[in-house]
């Protein structure tokens, strides 16, 4: 049984600071790596505002928080992963290069380490092949705000070991989540599902029928949805939707996935949604 003690989390942007987050919360030591200096002191402010937070809501202590932080390291080099016993990757969502970082973990890790994607749709299968190892290579799909959402999507490549499915699956509990497996396919089941109903809520409103206020609060009453569609859209980030319909668009080579034409206007505007203050809604800087 491969035993999971130490982790280490490529990518501090909106999914990695999180995933680091609940690792070290969790008693687990974790390393966070990132490009930029820039970028994970960005990441340590993000998890210092959501641990007190935490505090102000009596879910955490300020004694537990501190513990929380100091679990975290932080370092621009990739190094440090060979001593981590499972890497989780939370870079950008293109194939190549999470294939260029898997190689090189290849030639920085001992062959035991896992190696887990967040990816949001990219075939597993593909990226597993990217590896000397590919049995070592697994999805573990996080959902946004990492520290508040329950579930984990656990993705078995074609290649993917039992062994390594069982630890993630094990890692998944012990970090206070609940863990979900699905075979590999484009978008999975969540952004299969999800994608496609934003998408369509896009189309209603590029046809007119509907503010986009009308079009939200309908499936909220009507469909008894927390948030609506397009306001689920602005909080993933319109970026990451278009990413996630073009994979099952040109994954499936099925016309039913085409991305609507305004989103792809939306995101050329840099219209992305929360992260740049505008997407369906205006959001005003805190
Ligand atoms: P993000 O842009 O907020 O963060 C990505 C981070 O990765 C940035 O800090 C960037 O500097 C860093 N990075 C880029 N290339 C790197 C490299 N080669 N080495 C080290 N660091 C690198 O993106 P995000 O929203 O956190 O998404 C990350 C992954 O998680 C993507 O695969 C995305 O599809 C997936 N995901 C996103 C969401 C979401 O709601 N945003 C949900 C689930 C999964």
């Amino acid at each position: 049984m491969t035993e999971i003690s130490t982790i280490g989390v490529i990518g501090a942007g909106t999914m990695g600071n999180g995933i680091a987050q609940v690792c070290a919360a969790a008693g687990y030591p974790v390393v966070l790596q990132d490009l930029s200096e820039e970028a994970l002191t960005l990441a340590c402010q993000t998890m210092e505002s959501s641990l007190a937070r935490q505090i102000r809501k009596g879910t955490l202590t300020a004694a537990q928080a501190a513990e929380t932080v100091a679990r975290i390291t932080t370092t621009t080099s990739l190094d440090p992963m060979a001593d981590s016993d499972i890497v989780i990757e939370a870079i950008v969502e293109r194939l190549e290069v999470k294939s260029t970082i898997i190689g090189k973990l290849d030639a920085i890790c001992p062959a035991t380490t896992v190696f887990a994607s967040n990816t949001s749709s990219i075939s597993l299968t593909q990226l597993a092949a990217a590896s000397a190892h590919p049995g070592r290579v697994i999805g573990m799909h996080f959902f946004n705000p990492v520290p508040v959402m329950q579930l984990v999507e656990i993705i078995r490549a074609l290649q993917t070991t039992d062994e390594v499915a069982e630890a993630v699956t094990a890692l998944t509990v012990a970090i206070g989540k609940t863990p979900r497996v699905s075979k590999d396919s484009y978008g999975f089941i969540v952004n299969r599902l999800l994608a496609p109903q934003i998408n369509e809520a896009i189309n209603c409103v590029a046809e007119g029928l509907a503010t986009p206020d009308d079009i939200d609060s309908m499936m909220k009453l009507g469909a008894n949805h927390p948030m609506g569609p397009l306001a689920l859209g602005d909080l993933i980030g319109l970026d990451v939707v278009l990413n996630i319909m073009e994979t099952l668009y040109h994954g499936f080579d099925d016309p039913k996935y085409r991305p609507s034409p305004l989103l792809k206007q939306m995101v050329h505007a840099g219209y992305l949604g929360r992260k740049t203050g505008r997407g369906f809604r205006e959001y005003p800087a805190a």
